[in-house]
């Protein structure tokens, strides 16, 4: 409570500063996995596995055959702000990695107990290190090494367990782990279908089946089939439109007039990032509702490229809103562009994409 006296300022601890910067970039399990996901993809790589338990929060594993972190990386790879990426700040105008500040690995390293197993072409054999805090674990007296040497492929496996397990407010709030599954799948299917030349599988860690299963090449349609159903890829039409004027431009997949969904669904990629954009959102719904039939929903999967220059990918810790130039004529473009195709299919000339 406020009383008259000032209290003293002090500094905080690193290891209070380092938990609650986690807290921040890692709100739930998904936002752990986009994190590894877009690490998986910088690493190059054309398969990501992703097996879960209680919706993550026991365990999050991701798999990937990427280039792999170098062994003597491995000491430093979890602290804050360390990166292969970014090397000055003016490099974040034209960073191709979605990664690029260092944070993601030492967030996760904070908030839950992480193991990285890599191994690079060049490497004898594969490592396997633990983390706690940013940190190595110092292995115990007499106890195996860390990193410990180990087999395994090319490429990397990171393990989070019992995430959020030392802020137990995070943890109660996010105790429906099918909740957080869901979320899991929605972030993953996502990637999966935008990323064609990566087969991705996501599954719970008990069960038979994965629930996610796209192959490497599979077209965007294919994918889009097998997420949200047939009935979803039946009858999307493709737009595009290039921007002279901003030098943007964008591909999409959207339904057409005749298309029956009950449930919308909008898929935004800004220069390849998953992202979160209710002025877009709201200007393409508002024209769905003018020309579909009442109760139907749309389905759009926008693939939007902007110059890197003129979009701020550094305006929210999880990344997931951008800020760019020009974004009335880009949303504009976005709007007629659609309009032109929706507003010349009917139900008889409908057709569906090829895939
Ligand atoms: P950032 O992605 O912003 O660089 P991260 O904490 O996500 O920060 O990762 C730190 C570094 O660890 C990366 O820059 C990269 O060199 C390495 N790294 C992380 N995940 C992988 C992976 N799956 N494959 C190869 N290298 C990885
Ligand atoms: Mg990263």
């Amino acid at each position: 409570l406020p009383t008259s006296k000032p209290a003293p300022i002090h500094r905080l601890d690193e290891s209070v500063i380092n938990r609650i910067a986690a807290g921040e970039i890692i709100q739930r399990p998904s936002n752990a996995l986009k994190e590894l996901i877009e690490n998986s993809l910088d690493a190059g790589a054309t398969a990501i596995t992703i097996a879960v338990k209680d919706g993550g929060l026991k365990l999050l594993q991701i798999q990937d055959n990427g280039h792999g972190i170098r062994t003597e990386d491995l000491a430093i790879v979890c602290e804050r702000h360390t990166t292969s990426k970014l090397k000055v700040y003016e490099d974040l105008s034209t960073i191709q990695t979605y990664g690029f500040r260092g944070e993601a690995l030492a967030s996760i390293s904070h908030v839950s107990h992480l193991t990285i197993t890599t191994k690079h072409a060049d490497s004898e054999c594969a490592y396997k290190a633990r983390y706690s805090d940013g940190n190595l674990v110092q292995p115990k007296p007499g106890g195996s090494s860390n990193p410990e040497p180990c087999a395994g492929n090319n490429g990397t496996i990171i393990t989070a367990e019992d995430l959020f397990y030392n802020i137990s407010s995070r943890k109660s709030a996010l105790k429906n782990a099918r909740n957080e599954y869901n979320s899991i799948f929605e972030v993953a299917s996502r990637y999966a279908i935008h990323n064609s030349g990566v087969a991705f599988t996501c599954r719970k860690m008990d069960a038979v089946k994965a629930d996610l299963n796209t192959q490497q090449g599979a077209s965007v349609v294919t994918n889009i089939r097998q997420v949200f159903g047939f009935n979803a890829a039946e009858c999307l039409v493709k737009v595009e439109h290039k921007d002279a004027g901003t030098g943007a431009s964008f591909t999409g997949l959207v339904s057409s007039a005749a298309h029956v969904m009950h449930k919308p669904v909008f898929l935004l990629f800004i220069n390849h990032r998953l992202v979160d954009n209710s002025q877009i959102k709201q200007a393409v719904e508002t024209l769905y509702s003018s020309v579909m039939p009442k109760g139907s929903r749309p389905f759009v999967y926008l693939d939007l490229r902007i110059k890197p220059e003129n979009v701020d990918v550094n305006v929210h810790p999880t990344k997931r809103e951008v800020r760019f130039l020009h974004e009335d004529t880009i949303i504009g473009s976005i709007v007629t562009a659609i309009h032109k195709e929706v507003a010349s299919t009917n139900s008889s000339r409908s057709y569906p994409v090829q895939s």
